[in-house]
C-alpha cells in the first residue's frame, strides 16, 4: 500500500500530521489502518524534486523495511562485544549498550569515549550478520537509477555493512558513494560537523539534495541546510516497540514527508 502524507507548512496541517503521527506510532493496529484508509493517500508534488541532483539514502530501516530487523542481530552483536570488552552480566551490557546509544548517539561513540576501544574491531563483530533476510528489489533499484544526479547512502554503519546490504537488495551498483561512519570520524548523524564533511568531501550542494531517513532527528539538520527530507515510517505497528526517543515529536516541521513506500514514493516522482 502507497502512503504518502505532504506535510504543509500551516498550522492546521501541522495538526493534521500530529494526529497522523499518533496514529502510527501509538494506535493500535486496526485502529493505525483505519487511519490510513482515510488519510488522503497522495503521491509527492514532482515540483518539489524538480531541482534534486543529490539524492541521500540512510541504509537501515530506509533502503529496506523496519519489519526486516536486521538491527536485532546487530544489536546483539553489540551487547555481546560490551559483555566481552567489561566482563558484565548480559543484563549489565545491554543497559550500558543503550546507554551509551542515547548519550552518544551510537554504541560505538560511546565505547570510544569510554574505554577506548579501536572501532575497526568493533564495527567488524557488531555487523557479522546474517543478510538472507534481505531479498532482490528490482523496483527499488530501477526506481533509484532513474533520479537525475548522484545517489549516496549516508549512514552511521560501515561500508561493508552498507554494501552487503545494498548488494543483498541488489541495487548496490546504483550508487555513486558510501558515506560512512569511519569518513564522520565515528561522530554519527544527527551530528551537524558529519553533514558538513559529508557535503564537503562530495561537493554536494545540499540545497539541490534530498534525504531520505527514518528517525526523525537525523532530518533536523538536513532541513535545516536546505534540503528535501522524507521520514521512512514503518507498515506495520511494530513501531511502538521502537525507543521513545526515536518518535516523531512537537517539532516535526523539519519533514516535508512521510511514506511507508520508498519505492512508491521514489516512482511516484514520474522521473522519466
Ligand atoms: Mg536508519
Amino acid at each position: 500500500m502507497l502512503a504518502v502524507s505532504r506535510v504543509p507548512a500551516d498550522r492546521q496541517g501541522r495538526s493534521r500530521l500530529k494526529a497522523f503521527v499518533f496514529f502510527v506510532f501509538f494506535a493500535a493496529e486496526a485502529v493505525h489502518k483505519a487511519a490510513m484508509e482515510k488519510k488522503p493517500q497522495t503521491l509527492p508534488d514532482p515540483a518539489d524534486f524538480a531541482h534534486v541532483r543529490n539524492w541521500v539514502f540512510d541504509l537501515d530501516n530506509t533502503l529496506y523495511p523496519h519489519h526486516i530487523n536486521l538491527f536485532a542481530q546487530i544489536d546483539k552483536n553489540m551487547t555481546a562485544y560490551v559483555q566481552e570488552l567489561l566482563q558484565l552480566e548480559p543484563a549489565e551490557a545491554k543497559a550500558l549498550q543503550k546507554q551509551y546509544y542515547h548519550e552518544h548517539g551510537t554504541t560505538l561513540q560511546g565505547l570510544m569515549l569510554n574505554h577506548g576501544i579501536e572501532p575497526d574491531g568493533f564495527l567488524e563483530q557488531a555487523h557479522a550478520i546474517d543478510y538472507s533476510a534481505l531479498l532482490p528489489h528490482p523496483e527499488l533499484g530501477e526506481a533509484i537509477k532513474a533520479l537525475p544526479g548522484r545517489k549516496f547512502i549516508f549512514t552511521n554503519g560501515s561500508v561493508p555493512h552498507a554494501e552487503a546490504a545494498a548488494r543483498a537488495l541488489g541495487i548496490l551498483d546504483n550508487f555513486d558513494d558510501i558515506f560512512d561512519i569511519v569518513a564522520a570520524d565515528y561522530v554519527p548523524k544527527p551530528a551537524g560537523a558529519t553533514y558538513d564533511k559529508f557535503a564537503s568531501l562530495h561537493r554536494v550542494d545540499t540545497k539541490s539534495a534530498a534525504m531520505f531517513e527514518d528517525l526523525p532527528r537525523n532530518l533536523q539538520v538536513p532541513k535545516a541546510l536546505g534540503m528535501r527530507t522524507i521520514l521512512l515510517v514503518p507498515r506495520n505497528l511494530d513501531a511502538v516497540l521502537m525507543e521513545r526517543w526515536e518518535k516523531l515529536t512537537d517539532e516535526d516541521d523539519h519533514i516535508d514527508y512521510v511514506t511507508d513506500d520508498l519505492t512508491g514514493f521514489l516512482t511516484g516522482l514520474n522521473i522519466r
